[in-house]
């Protein structure tokens, strides 16, 4: 398909549409920047309250992580709630939680009332690799079913957890009966669907080269212009050096994904018994689940450079045999990278630059459901009701050690501390 990259998702995307290019010069309440979930989040969100909005993506609709991603959606925010809880006490935790499973809801809601097809599944299981995290996972479903008032997520035995995933990788598991998982492109390009039909006017292949820090804002691409009262970055790992000023917040990391061949019904089920998604407990965190067509889905490995593996499949495979042996004689069929945003906290770095400047990142791996909701809180915020955008806003973001030029060589260092504290 053109302008995506080869990828199991673009092999079957559903839905794909052209956009113009934006020629000339426009006007709009809002001009979004950035074709992913926070950005066409933020446009749905905007045009359904009556807004005049303009998006603007610089390559295809879902052409960045958005388009790329596993497709998990876990429950809650990037750090757990007993994380949370530590970092911020129990009311914000709470609030955070509570957060994300409205962005579940959304999600849900979303794909019901725009008849999305993409593929929604439940369930995820999280594989126990280490000895010291079968505490963890019993005081985290303790904890959520008591003060958070979950009650979906099971403790499994090592056996118990064979019956779901055939590995010896696993010395646990927790499974989450409430989570979901999609197919991340195909959800992406129903909510551009969505808001075009709507009212947003798109453009692809429309990269904004600056924009002025005046009210209205100008911002400039090669053939154009939009005059906007406000501005949403939505850019996360793809921003570059367009807005230094978040820029150094976050970190760019390159992670890969690998298809294999279709595996056959039968023996898909032996590997994977349902269409749960699973991730392990380990810092480079290996990933997984099944296709509708009975492939492996599988994303291990990631690197802290731009610019990806020349052999992305040699590299992703190691991670894929670690954890499931016997598929040393499976051939893959596809194989992609996508680049996310990393904060050195974890949580998303959401906020207003300028009275009339937003913008939101780095997710740092659990972007569909958190994304999402930046963009519908940053909605509101420009709709005039701040609170839910407040608590984001509010919340602590730390400049990467080295600023945006050091940052990559001290993320390597810390990287291959957590990746020998994996193995240890
Ligand atoms: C391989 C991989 C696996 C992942 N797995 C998961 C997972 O299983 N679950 C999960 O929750 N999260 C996952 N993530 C993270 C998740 O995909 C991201 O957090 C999320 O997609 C971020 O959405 P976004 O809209 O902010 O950014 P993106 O989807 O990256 O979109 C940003 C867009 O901005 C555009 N852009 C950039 N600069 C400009 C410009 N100057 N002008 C116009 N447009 C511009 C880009 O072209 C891009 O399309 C994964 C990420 C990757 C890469």
């Amino acid at each position: 398909m053109t302008g995506y990259p080869d990828s199991y998702y673009a092999a079957t995307a559903v839905g794909v549409r052209d956009y113009a290019v934006l020629q000339g010069d426009r006007r709009a309440d809002v001009c979004v920047i950035g074709g992913g979930f926070t950005g066409l989040s933020t446009a749905l969100n905007l045009v359904e309250q009556g807004f005049d909005v303009v998006l603007l993506e610089a390559e295809r609709i879902g052409f960045g992580a958005s388009g790329r991603c596993g497709g998990l959606i876990g429950s809650g925010q990037r750090k757990d709630a007993l994380e949370t809880e530590e970092m911020f006490g129990l009311r914000l935790s709470k609030e955070l939680w509570d957060f994300a499973e409205l962005a579940k809801r959304e999600i849900r809601y979303r794909i019901r009332t725009h008849d999305i097809p993409c593929d929604l599944q439940s369930g995820q299981l999280v594989g126990i690799h280490k000895q010291r995290y079968l505490g963890w996972a019993q005081e985290l479903a303790d904890v959520l079913a008591d003060r958070y008032a979950y009650p979906f997520c099971t403790v499994l035995s090592a056996a118990a957890t064979r019956q779901y995933v055939a590995t010896d990788a696993f010395l646990g598991g927790l499974y989450d009966s409430e989570a979901l998982n999609l197919h991340p492109l195909n959800y992406t390009l129903g909510i551009a669907r969505a808001a075009a039909e709507a009212g947003v006017r798109i453009y692809e292949s429309s990269r904004v080269l600056s924009y002025s820090q005046t009210d209205p804002a100008r911002v400039m691409t090669d053939h154009g212009s939009v005059s906007a009262a406000f501005v949403v970055l939505a850019c996360n790992g793809y921003l570059g050096d367009l807005e230094p000023r978040v820029a150094s917040k976050m970190m760019p990391i390159n992670n890969f994904m690998v298809a294999t061949e279709p595996l056959g019904e039968s023996r898909a089920r032996d590997l994977i018994n349902g269409r749960f998604g699973v991730h392990d407990t380990r810092f480079v965190v290996n990933y997984f689940r099944l296709s509708d067509d009975h492939r492996l889905l599988f994303g291990g490995g990631e690197n802290y450079r731009p610019g990806f593996p020349a052999d992305i499949a040699s590299f992703v495979r190691p991670y894929m045999l670690r954890v499931f042996p016997q598929l040393a004689d499976v051939a893959i069929d596809c194989a992609w990278g996508g680049t996310l945003a990393v904060t050195v906290n974890r949580l998303p770095h959401i906020g207003k630059l300028e009275p009339n400047v937003f913008f939101a990142q780095g997710y740092s791996g659990h972007g569909i459901s958190t994304a999402t909701f930046a963009g519908k809180v940053i909605a509101e915020a420009i709709t005039g009701t701040a609170d839910r955008f407040d608590v984001f806003a509010d919340l602590p973001t730390r400049v990467f050690p080295g600023g945006t030029w050091l940052r990559y060589p001290g993320m390597v260092l810390g990287m291959l501390y957590y990746t020998i504290r994996d193995r240890m």
